[in-house]
This record gives C-alpha cells, sequence and structure tokens, in this order.
C-alpha cells in the first residue's frame, strides 16, 4: 500500500488553466478530463467539503462560506460537516496515520482535514495558526518565525510550498508503513482571480507558480517518501466566471436583500443561491420567486417544495439537487456570465462548466485519460481504494 497521498488543490482553477502548466507532468499522470463539481454553489468551503468527503453538499452539509468554519466552543471547527472525511477514515483505520492540512484559508484547511486530523493550519493576521478544536503543534512558533507572508496574492504559493515541505518532515510524513495523507490548499490563486480575472496576466503569473509547487512537491517526495511509495492529486474547488463586459453584468447580493425587506417587507437573508426567510409562509415564497424572475439576470427560481421534484436530467436541476440540503427556502439561479455577489472583478459559484469544471489529475498510479463525465467526489473514491478503506 502507499505510505502517502497528497491532494494538492488549487483554488479557483479552472480546466482551461490546465494547457499553462508542465506537460509533461500531465503525460505522467492519470487525467480525468471531464470532472466537474456537480453542485450549487461552487464556492470554497462547499467544493473543499465535497472533495474531503466524496458525498455532494446536500449529504455534508456545507452549502456557503459564511458561515461555514465558526464555532462558539472552540473558535473555530468542523462542526457543521455532517459526513466524515477520507482523513477521518483512515485515522479510523490506522490511529497511526497521520493527517496534516494546510491552508491560507481557515474554511479550506478545516474541510480538508475534518474532524481527527493531526495539523490543521491556515493564516490569520499573517501568521499560522490553528483553532483550540486541533492540537496546537509543539514548533508551530517556531515555523512562524522562520517564514512569513507579506503578500498573499503573489507569495502565497511560495509561502505555502515552504511551511508544507516543513511540516510533512517535522511530522514524518509517509516515513512509516501508516499510511498518512497530507492536504495542500493554494488560496493565492482565489484571490487574484477575483481581482483580475480569468483571462489576465496576473492570474497566468500565478498559474506558472502552481506549475513550480507541484514540480517541487513531486521533487520533495521523491527524495523524502521515494517513486512509488506516494500518490499526488491535483484539483480544485471551483472555477471562475470572465469578468462582466458586453455580455452579463454584476448582481448586487446586498442591495437585493435590502430590496426585498424593503419593497416586499419580507425579512430575508440572501447568500447566493439560497435564499432564507425569517418566518416560513408559502405565500411569502411565491412572493419573492416572483419578484426575482422579474429580474433581467434571473434564470431560474424554485421554492424548497420545487426542489424535491426537480429533474435529475436537467443540468441546472441535477446540481441543485446536490446542493441543497434543506435549510434554505428558496434557490435562485442567475442566467450565464451574471457573476452574484461581487460588484467588480469576478466570481464563480454558478452551475454553469466555467465553475464546475476542474482538473482532476492523478499522480503515482496509473497514466492515461478518461473523458467520460466525472463528479469530483471521485478524489475521495480514488483515496478510499488506495487506502483500502471500507
Ligand atoms: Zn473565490
Amino acid at each position: 500500500m502507499i505510505r502517502l497521498a497528497v491532494i494538492l488543490i488549487a483554488d479557483q482553477f479552472r480546466y482551461d488553466y490546465l494547457t499553462l502548466l508542465d506537460q509533461k507532468f500531465l503525460n505522467s499522470s492519470f487525467v480525468y478530463t471531464n470532472c466537474h463539481h456537480k453542485h450549487i454553489p461552487t464556492f470554497t468551503a462547499v467544493g473543499h467539503a465535497t472533495i474531503s468527503t466524496g458525498v455532494p453538499p446536500r449529504i455534508h452539509g456545507i452549502i456557503s462560506n459564511f458561515p461555514s468554519v465558526e464555532d462558539p466552543k472552540f473558535g473555530k471547527s468542523p462542526r457543521r460537516l455532517r459526513y466524515p472525511t477520507v482523513g477521518d477514515e483512515i485515522k479510523l483505520k490506522y490511529p497511526e496515520s497521520k493527517v496534516v492540512s494546510i491552508s491560507l484559508k481557515d474554511r479550506s484547511a478545516i474541510f480538508s482535514g475534518g474532524f481527527l486530523a493531526d495539523v490543521v493550519l491556515w493564516l490569520e493576521d499573517g501568521k499560522l495558526t490553528t483553532s483550540r478544536y486541533y492540537r496546537k503543534p509543539e514548533w508551530l512558533d517556531e515555523i512562524n518565525g522562520k517564514y512569513s507572508l507579506k503578500d498573499e496574492f503573489f507569495e502565497g504559493n511560495r509561502f505555502l510550498l515552504e511551511v508544507f515541505k516543513e511540516v510533512l518532515r517535522r511530522e514524518g510524513l509517509g516515513k512509516d508503513t501508516f499510511p498518512d495523507l497530507a492536504i495542500l490548499s493554494l488560496s493565492s490563486l482565489d484571490l487574484v482571480g477575483h481581482k483580475y480575472g480569468p483571462n489576465s496576466d496576473e492570474v497566468k503569473r500565478v498559474v506558472k507558480q502552481v506549475d513550480t509547487v507541484i514540480r517541487e512537491i513531486l521533487r520533495f517526495l521523491d527524495k523524502e517518501v521515494g517513486k512509488g511509495n506516494y500518490i499526488l492529486i491535483f484539483t480544485s474547488d471551483h472555477g471562475v466566471a470572465p469578468i462582466p463586459k458586453n455580455f452579463g453584468g454584476y448582481v448586487d447580493e446586498e442591495k437585493l436583500g435590502e430590496e426585498i425587506r424593503e419593497i416586499l417587507g419580507m425579512d430575508v437573508r440572501i447568500s447566493y443561491p439560497w435564499v432564507f426567510l425569517n418566518r416560513e409562509e408559502a405565500s411569502a415564497k411565491k412572493t419573492i420567486k416572483e419578484y426575482l424572475l422579474g429580474k433581467e439576470w434571473i434564470f431560474r427560481v424554485y421554492t424548497d417544495e420545487e426542489v424535491l421534484s426537480l429533474n435529475p436530467k436537467d443540468f441546472v436541476d441535477s446540481l441543485v439537487i446536490n446542493g441543497f440540503d434543506g435549510s434554505a427556502d428558496l434557490v435562485f439561479i442567475a442566467k450565464p456570465y451574471w457573476v452574484v455577489g461581487y460588484t467588480r472583478g469576478t466570481t464563480h459559484g454558478s452551475p454553469y462548466s466555467y465553475d464546475t469544471h476542474v482538473p482532476l489529475v492523478v499522480y503515482g498510479l496509473k497514466k492515461g485519460k478518461s473523458q467520460e463525465g466525472c463528479y469530483i467526489t471521485k478524489v475521495a473514491e480514488i483515496l478510499r481504494e488506495a487506502f483500502n478503506l471500507p
């Protein structure tokens, strides 16, 4: 059995960015060319939880970025997650195994690691930190003294690479016969992509950095763990929409909430694509639905009851079915190229392929390519098989 699996998640890495990577890496891997996040919304917390658990948001319960990791008892924790991660399963089956998860973002690190991870680190006020939920590594202060991050946009990848190698070394991952799991989620591309858009030179520059990170991690693993003893899975939590120009536009989520509160007199909370009513009334849902359908940018609106009878063969409906966990009162979907929640730059979250289609590259098993459609839950499936998990 392999000694170590590494999941490398590049936040907001759209499938087409693969052309900018070292083709040698792709040629020596197994590439799933048609792998998607088949749920809405295509956001960071939702995507990471789906990758780590292998079940859709409908089941794991992480349906938005906020709230996601907040915890009154521990500050931050995975308590909202309703399904164990693969890391948890490894720890249950092999208690001597180690699970490590690192990112600039708390939600990426926490939902990748799960409940039983040994080390879960993210960045807060320029320092690596963890919460009272997890063990505080005895070397954390030392590492914080050694590495610092000034520019999360363009220095974040280099910073995380150095920290990742150091943590793997200090925790001895891949050094014994108990299988270990390490997840590194590179956040910088997401920050840069939101601001500059997918067609910018800034995004290209950071994608090239991701390429360097992959190459350096492989070199590190060859040396420290040995070829054949590890696998590396490269993927992403979601893609990104083009910056709206002559098509599409911006939908201001906050303004929309204000409008509904003021014009319709309904107390709502909007977190795309969800509408939460503070008081549930069937007539209120109908009124809000009609109001939303009057917007030029709206594609579809469903009440919670309507979600129960959607058509799984329709591509938008099927993504709504996978994403809806029963808590929202309405679901609304904007037309393609309309970005919701941002008033400049761009974002993600939609059911369209620019947001759902991501790379899934598996290095260390067989080589080849599959063009068959696949759900990103495939990552957990591959790991369960590699680790002999039930
Ligand atoms: Zn983002």
